[in-house]
């Protein structure tokens, strides 16, 4: 069986989906690992290291001759209408963003998996690549807003006189809420954190946080996940978060909503209503932002209401990608854990009994098997 794995086409993105560790992995299952050249060189994986560990590297893969196919972005409408049928695509597909290219993959008989979609249940977390970025994504976010805070983090006591520490308030503590909340403290920071998931107040004091609490009901939906709120509520919701904006001095939005739009916690109001100098970076800006304005990929210096300075508001966009060699890493591992699951003396044979695999399977056979995404189809 011929596994294959390419370099990356999107702009930005610097992420491969096979290591040399996971090369060996997949080389301890039977099967042939093919990599295209130059495909890890961004994320500092060479082709000689990839060779060493077993991997033949070839200058393009000839998709047709692969049985499996392995990616980090989701494919392109293109790219997928081009494959052959029966060929099993592993890597993040967007399904709910990228609908031509699922219709393209059902069309030409591919069985797509979405690292999106394995399920989060315990024996399915080293498949779980939602998590492995979020913690990458989670980290990173912080080193942003410390590298433009023109203060400290951490509190010193000098002989020249003592610095407060930075208070650092998280919105969303979710996997990257969580890393935020966790990097944030090691730099010293003071920290607070917000979630709508009351049972997220347990993790964020474990993380050495604080847990903001609204006089707001809990929203939890399916899965532990929360649930959109209703337009009155979010008001609300903003109304009460609005003192606790402005008494932070960075602020880390990681709020969402797996398959809608990022939720607004944060107007422009709220922004204006900070202290000049303060910092805020939006994990969300991708899929809407949290903080009104946002722009995904760009700095924004927005003027505080006194008018004396601003506020920069940050667009985190690619996140996990800047940090592409542990990112590939975690990535590369979730990719080759769900290979093994359906993999059985060196064929690729996927049992659709496994609720993991099940799960996961975006298209099979020529028809979209993810219920949510096939309705949405239709
Ligand atoms: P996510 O990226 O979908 O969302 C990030 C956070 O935003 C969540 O904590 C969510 O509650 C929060 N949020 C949404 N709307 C909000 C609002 N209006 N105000 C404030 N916060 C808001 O979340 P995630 O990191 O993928 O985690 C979601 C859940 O899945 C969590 O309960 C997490 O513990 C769980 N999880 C389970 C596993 C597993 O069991 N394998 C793995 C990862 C995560």
């Amino acid at each position: 069986m011929k596994v294959g794995i390419g370099r990356e086409r999107i702009e930005g993105e610097r992420r491969v989906a096979a290591t040399p560790e996971t090369v060996q992995q997949l080389r301890g299952l039977g099967v042939e690992v093919l990599m295209e050249a130059g495909a890890g060189i961004a994320a500092g994986f060479s082709d000689r290291s990839y060779a060493d560990a077993g991997a033949t590297v070839v200058p393009q893969l000839a998709l047709d001759e692969l049985d499996v196919y392995c990616h980090v972005r989701p494919l392109t409408p293109e790219l997928a209408a081009r494959l052959h049928s029966g060929l099993v695509t592993v890597g993040l597909a967007a399904p709910a963003n990228e609908l031509p290219t699922v219709t393209a993959l059902a069309a030409a008989g591919v069985t797509a998996f979405a690292l999106e979609l394995v399920p989060r249940i315990s024996r399915a977390q080293s498949m779980d690549a939602l998590t492995s970025q979020a913690l990458v994504a989670g980290y990173r976010v912080v080193l942003e807003a410390a590298i433009r805070f023109p203060r400290f983090f951490p509190m010193y006591m000098t002989a020249a006189g003592t610095i407060p520490p930075a208070r650092v308030l998280v919105l969303g503590a979710g996997v990257a809420g969580l890393q935020a909340i966790a990097t944030a403290k090691r730099l010293g920071a003071r920290v607070s954190a917000y979630d709508v998931r009351p049972a997220s107040a347990t993790e964020v004091t474990s993380m050495g946080g604080t847990f903001v609490t609204l006089d707001l009901d809990a929203v939890e939906g399916a899965g532990g996940y929360a649930r959109e709120l209703s337009e009155d509520r979010a008001v609300r919701q903003r109304e009460l978060l609005a003192p606790h904006v402005a008494a932070a001095d960075v602020l880390i939005t990681t709020a969402a909503i797996p398959g809608r739009p990022a939720p607004l916690l944060v107007t422009h109001d709220m922004v204006t209503g900070m202290r000049p100098g303060s910092v805020i970076v939006d994990l969300a800006a991708e899929t809407g932002g949290n903080v009104e304005g946002v722009v995904a990929g760009v700095d924004t210096l927005v003027p505080v209401a006194s008018g004396d300075g601003s506020v920069t508001l940050v667009g985190m966009k690619d996140a996990a990608s800047t940090m592409p060699a542990d990112a590939s890493r975690l990535y590369a591992k979730n990719v080759a854990n769900l290979l093994a699951l359906m993999t059985s003396e060196g064929t690729v044979a996927p049992d659709f009994t496994d609720e993991v695999i099940a799960g996961a399977c975006l298209t099979h056979s020529g028809e979209v098997t993810h219920e949510p995404t096939k309705a949405a189809l239709a």
